[in-house]
């Protein structure tokens, strides 16, 4: 009998892996199982519907992106990069790509369903036998098969089939797992300002402190939304932040509203948009109502140390132009103390205090999973046991957003496709 391959899980990896094993095996040798009733459930939902498939950038750039070991990626890289993969889906798939801001590939029609018909299409035509459906719930039920590849991806967005089972079956042919967590997920402000969600930052600064030691600066745009921080540069600093709170750490991050003006930058630009309307808003703004009669006389500096607060604040926000406008209200609740002279200090730097962040449901990526320890770089090959394999978010490697946990998928996938398609026609 012909030697045959059990993919477990169709998502991206699965499918790559099930495309190169049947290129190589043909496609009666491969059967590919997955929970649902179509193959790559969750790729509908990538890149809010439009499929960020990619980064265009070069591996050196590249890699920086990819956690915790980006070296363990090297190889699967090299054999199907970023530029493979675009090559693939415009020559093989009939997919034409279009790249964004940030290096970004996506499909040019920008409907994710169409990466992923696409995929499922091509595995169709190579003859693939595909068992919709089917839950595997144990290594032993796939005694039949010379060679198995587990692709189950990882617990994040469980409603499209990603419920966390491979790492049991790993752990069944005795495989470590490293804890998981989800990562790339909303994180929650204490007291979290109910005028902040829907507001859109652009261009800001984060900067993440665990038990109040600064780890990492990011610097782009980010959303307030329901859950708290979300997307962007906040998703970056989520992978750090979730794992020390996980880990009963403190989590602070402060933002930056003008990170490209130093405080003095800032201070020049305030005295020199000040006009003798500001100076009387802020003298109206003495918390002490008895001395602002004197302050006709004061000089503008000690005009300048005077608390903001209440409407004429806002205005004066308003007009210097600092924040948007929606900003305001949070900003000033944030500061009750402010005053003009510490204003710029304030802008940049918002502290907010990290006390819980969104799980699985909402997370985009399971960071954590099979321990690349036993796996082999070259070949995806399990260490421990001839014949299995391992690709996609179910290993111990996850990357930032901007394309990077699509490639992950694809080029071990594809390189555990090919690499267990050698194993069992040299074991033949
Ligand atoms: C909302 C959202 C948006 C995203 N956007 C992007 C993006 O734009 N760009 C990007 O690069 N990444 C994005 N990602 C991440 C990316 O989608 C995943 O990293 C990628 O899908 C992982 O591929 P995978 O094949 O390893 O696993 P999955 O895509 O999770 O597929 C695993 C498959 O295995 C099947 N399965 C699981 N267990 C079993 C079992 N026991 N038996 C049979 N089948 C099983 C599941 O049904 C599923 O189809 C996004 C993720 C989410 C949640």
């Amino acid at each position: 009998m012909n030697p045959r391959l059990a993919i477990v899980g169709g998502g991206p990896a699965g499918m790559m892996a099930a495309i190169r094993a049947a290129e190589a095996l043909g496609g009666q040798a491969v059967v590919l199982f997955d929970k649902n009733d179509r193959l790559g459930r969750k790729i509908y939902l990538t890149g809010k519907g439009r499929c960020n498939l990619t980064n265009r950038r070069a591996w050196e750039e590249f890699a920086p992106h990819i956690h915790p070991n980006q070296g363990f990626l090297k190889n699967a890289f090299r054999a199907f990069s970023n530029e493979d993969l675009i090559r693939f889906f415009e020559t093989d798939l009939r997919v034409p790509t279009v790249t964004l801001q940030g290096q970004r590939v996506y499909p040019a029609s920008l409907v994710a369903g169409d990466v992923a018909h696409a995929l499922e299409r091509r595995v169709r035509e190579l003859g693939v036998d595909i068992r919709y459906r089917s839950s595997v719930g144990s290594l032993a039920e796939l005694h039949d098969f010379d060679a198995v590849i587990i692709a189950t991806g990882g617990k994040s967005y469980p409603v499209t089939g990603s419920t966390g089972d491979g790492y049991r079956l790993a752990e069944e042919a005795g495989h470590t797992v490293t804890p998981v967590f989800p990562s790339e997920t909303a994180l929650l402000p204490k007291d979290y300002d109910p005028g902040l969600p829907g507001l859109e930052m652009k261009n800001v600064g984060l900067t993440l402190y665990i038990d109040r030691q600064e780890v990492m600066h990011e610097q782009g745009d980010f959303n307030f939304t329901d859950d708290g921080l979300e997307s962007g540069i906040a998703y970056h600093l989520s992978r750090r932040a979730v794992w020390a709170l996980y880990n009963g750490q403190r989590v602070d991050i402060v933002l930056d509203l003008k990170p490209a003006l130093t405080e003095e930058q800032l201070r020049d630009r305030l005295l020199r948009n000040s006009q003798p309307t500001d100076v009387s808003s802020a003298r109206q703004n003495l918390s002490n109502p008895r001395s602002s009669s004197g302050l006709k006389n004061l000089p503008l500096h000690q005009a300048h140390a005077r608390q903001l607060a209440g409407n004429s604040a806002e205005k004066y926000l308003e007009r210097q132009s600092l924040l948007p406008k929606a900003l305001i209200g949070p900003f000033l609740r944030a500061n009750p103390d402010l005053t003009v002279d510490n204003l710029p200090e304030r802008l940049k730097r918002w502290p907010l205090r990290i006390s819980d962040y969104k799980g699985y449901e909402r997370a985009v990526v399971t960071a954590g999973g099979v321990s690349l320890k036993e796996i082999v770089p070259k070949t995806m090959a399990s260490r421990l046991r001839p014949g299995l394999y391992f690709c996609g978010e179910v290993l111990d490697l996850d990357g930032d957003t901007g394309g990077y946990n699509l490639q992950i998928a694809f080029s071990t996938g594809s390189l555990a496709g090919a690499s267990a398609a050698t194993y069992l026609l040299r074991s033949v």
